[in-house]
């Protein structure tokens, strides 16, 4: 077992390479296994990084990397499925002037590049066609198999491998076999209630570049983000009955998927069948959106993070400026007890998870319940979701909500403790920042 302590990163989605890059600020040795040939893979979808995200990449120093592809995003409109405008306001505005950053709209694989393309030694840190299958662990340390038969040694592993997690898989009959007896949940804890078509398409004239649009209706919802380049969509359905099971979409399901929403304006005045006919087929897909969030997020020298332990719906667009949170806290957990000189044992180590989580889950907690809600009101799962949607929405000081609302949570969130930073603040003061100063 590895003696100094050594940390392997299971996943290399955006949340596992974020926290490559904290280790890499703290000088700890660790290891990124991804079960895919490559980091930088195209899957066709957008993300939205909200401020307390541009102010992580800002202490990584790589906010300009981001901001090079990115668009700002401004404002935001609702309206209904056949295009009529329900509300237009300011929504992404405000949160910068609160807090000193923008928030950047970009492509999932455009920000994986950048976090990996700017990690500092990556060819020897980062293992592709690494895919994890089985864990050990004992008072010394893991051994991580992996499937080409290598094995990885070291102090602790982070499951960080997303939805349909193994190294949560493993952790969970860890549980169950260890004295703590029968992990408390089901062998697969997400619940997918929703489905959702997304991918991209060039941007159509007469789009407001950095607006997102979002179209409501009945059980279906969709959101668009015009950038610099493409137009990002997501397209949400509603299933007929909510599924533990795993489902892998045909491309017979995705092409009748696409015909059934033809009618549906992802801008005011443009359908999605016009927007359709300039997508590329291979930069779309059909996939299950898991909703749910676990209670046990340690055992042992495992510790999960990211889409493991917390899954949304895109509606929120929490997952990744929520697993980035975690993962800054987490680490900054581990960089604490080198500092302190504390050994990487068992007791030591579940220490640092246990305040980890506690740190973590009652935030976790509350946005996922925030997305369950948010995604369920769009899609007007009940006559007062819609009432309320279709008609007191409207009506409402939303610029004034997005401040009370978001700016305490966005100013709690928080930094690596041990790198020093000045970063940009705006008129509502952060409340965590660095503990070493500049
Ligand atoms: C359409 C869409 C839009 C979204 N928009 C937003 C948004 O605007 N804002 C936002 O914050 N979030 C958004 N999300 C959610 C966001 O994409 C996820 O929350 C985020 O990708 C989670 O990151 P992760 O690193 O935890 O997991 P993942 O991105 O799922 O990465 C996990 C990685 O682990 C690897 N892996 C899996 N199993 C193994 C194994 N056994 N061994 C080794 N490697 C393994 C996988 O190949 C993968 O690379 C969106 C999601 C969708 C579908």
């Amino acid at each position: 077992m590895a003696k100094s302590p050594r940390v392997i990163v299971a996943g290399g989605g955006p949340v596992g390479l974020y926290t490559a890059h904290a280790l890499a600020k703290a000088n700890i040795d660790y290891v990124l296994l991804e079960q895919q040939p490559e980091i930088v893979r195209y899957k066709g979808a957008g993300i939205v990084l909200l401020p307390q995200t541009a102010r992580l990449c800002d202490q990584l120093g790589i906010l300009k990397q981001m901001q090079e592809p990115a668009t700002r995003l401004h404002s935001k409109t609702n309206s209904l499925y056949n295009g009529q405008q329900l509300v237009d306001f300011r929504l992404f505005e405000p949160m910068e002037e609160d807090h000193g950053y923008p928030t950047l709209g970009l492509s999932r694989s455009e920000m994986i590049e950048i976090l990996y393309k700017t990690l500092p030694e990556r060819e020897t840190r980062v293992k592709t066609n690494a895919r994890v299958i089985e864990i050990e662990s004992n008072a010394n340390g893991v051994r991580v198999y992996l499937a080409d038969g290598s094995v990885e040694e070291g102090s602790l592993v982070i499951g960080v491998d997303g939805a349909h997690s193994r190294t949560r898989d493993i952790m969970d009959r860890l549980i169950r076999e260890s004295t703590e007896g029968v992990a408390n949940r089901e062998p697969y804890p997400m619940v997918t209630y929703f489905k959702a078509i997304f991918g991209r398409a060039p941007v159509p004239k007469g789009v407001d570049i950095g607006r997102f649009y979002e179209a409501h209706g009945n059980g279906v919802a969709s959101q668009t983000v015009p950038g610099k380049k493409y137009a990002y969509f997501s397209i949400l359905r509603k299933l007929p009955t909510p599924t533990t099971a795993r489902h892998r979409y045909s491309e017979k399901e995705l092409e009748e998927e696409v015909k059934s929403f033809a009618d549906l304006h992802l801008f005011p005045n443009i359908t999605f069948g016009e927007i359709w006919k300039t997508v590329k087929r291979d930069e779309v897909s059909l996939v299950h959106l898991e909703e749910g969030i676990i209670d046990k997020w340690h055992h042992g020298r495992i510790v999960l993070l990211g889409d493991s332990v917390h899954k949304m719906t895109p509606i929120s667009g929490m997952g990744v400026n929520t697993g980035m949170q975690s993962a800054a806290v987490l680490v900054n957990q581990l960089q604490n007890m080198i500092s302190s000189g504390s050994e990487f044992t068992t007791e030591a180590l579940n220490e640092a998870f246990e305040s980890y989580q506690k740190i973590q889950e009652p935030v976790c907690r509350m946005t996922v319940m925030q997305g369950e809600m948010m995604t369920r009101m769009v899609t007007w799962n009940t006559w007062t979701a819609w009432l309320f949607d279709r008609f007191i929405v409207p009506w409402m000081d939303l610029e004034g909500q997005v401040k009370k609302q978001f700016s305490p949570i966005i100013s709690n969130t928080f930094v690596l403790d041990y790198v020093p930073f000045e970063g940009k603040a705006g008129q509502v003061p952060w409340v965590n920042g660095p503990k070493v100063k500049v």
